[in-house]
């Protein structure tokens, strides 16, 4: 097997909520995901899903790693640093034929991406203000209902019905949900409304014309707004394969690219 082919390519999406690591090979297959908790100490995570994911590959060390994501500053072992554009546009590219739309719905932040049919970015948009429509609102009713956030979508698909939250801000409708608990509002309408908050909210992000992929750990764990998504939007939605690990994927083919072109010059 040549040196090339032998090699892996580590890529690090360190986000807000946590951190996944994708190894690829010199073909651009995956060889390995792995996810830490990104908690307090963005390094140690950083390092924490790579020893993962090395391990679970059965190598010590990448050819190379490219970090993304909010903290992949935070990363200093990382040979270099990509943007979270770029690194999600790149990784739903390995999945779906352009020109697309992704909506990545990650723990603290949403981003719509349009990637055009040259496979380039068109433009973009993301919410970084707030955590409305974002995994940190879910957690956040999940716990006003003493759930795991786990237990949000099995709920949600039981239900009979659906309670409207209006509130924009999370504070506001953890509150609300508060006198809908006291009104008698079934857990699982409750559930089912806070999953349609986060897609209206995603909604108000601008248009989403033609075909829409999602990614991020939200619609990994919560497939139900994937389906909502596309209920509002009449647009067929794709959740991309592992979605959580969109922008590692990316990063790691960043990787695979910039040492390829590296060995080729
Ligand atoms: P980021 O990249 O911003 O750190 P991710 O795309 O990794 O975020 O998504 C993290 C979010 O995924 C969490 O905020 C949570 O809402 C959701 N999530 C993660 N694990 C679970 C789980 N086991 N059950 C339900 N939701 C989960």
């Amino acid at each position: 097997m040549s040196r090339e082919n032998d090699a892996l390519y580590l890529g690090l999406d360190v986000g807000s909520t946590a951190t996944k690591a994708v190894l690829v090979d010199g073909r651009g297959a995956v060889r390995a995901r792995a996810l830490a908790p990104s908690g307090t100490d963005f390094l140690r995570a950083g390092r924490t899903a790579s020893d993962q994911a090395l391990r679970d590959a059965g190598r010590d060390r990448a050819a190379r790693t490219t970090a993304t994501g909010y903290g992949r500053k935070n990363v200093p072992f990382a040979d270099d640093r990509v943007t979270e554009i770029t690194c999600h546009a790149r990784g739903a590219l390995d999945h779906l034929e352009p020109p697309f739309t992704l909506v990545d719905i990650g723990g603290q932040d949403n981003k719509v991406i349009r990637v055009g049919p040259e496979a380039r970015v068109d433009d973009f948009s993301m919410n970084r203000k707030c955590a409305a429509g974002t995994g940190a609102f879910l957690e956040e009713i999940a716990r006003r209902l003493q759930l795991d956030v786990s237990e949000m979508e099995p709920l949600a698909r039981q239900a009979a019905e659906e309670a409207s939250i209006g509130s924009f801000c999370t504070v506001f409708a953890s509150t609300e949900i508060l006198k809908l608990i006291q009104q008698g509002t079934p857990l699982n309408a409750l559930a089912r409304g806070a999953m349609r908050s986060v897609v209206k909210r995603v909604l108000e992000m601008g248009e989403f014309p033609g075909t829409v992929a999602v990614s991020g750990g939200v619609v990994a764990h919560n497939p139900l707004i994937a389906e909502m998504l596309a209920e509002e939007t009449g647009a067929a939605v794709t959740v991309l394969p592992a979605p959580q690990f969109t922008g590692a994927l990316g990063a790691a083919l960043e990787a695979r690219r910039k040492a390829q072109g590296a060995d080729a010059e």
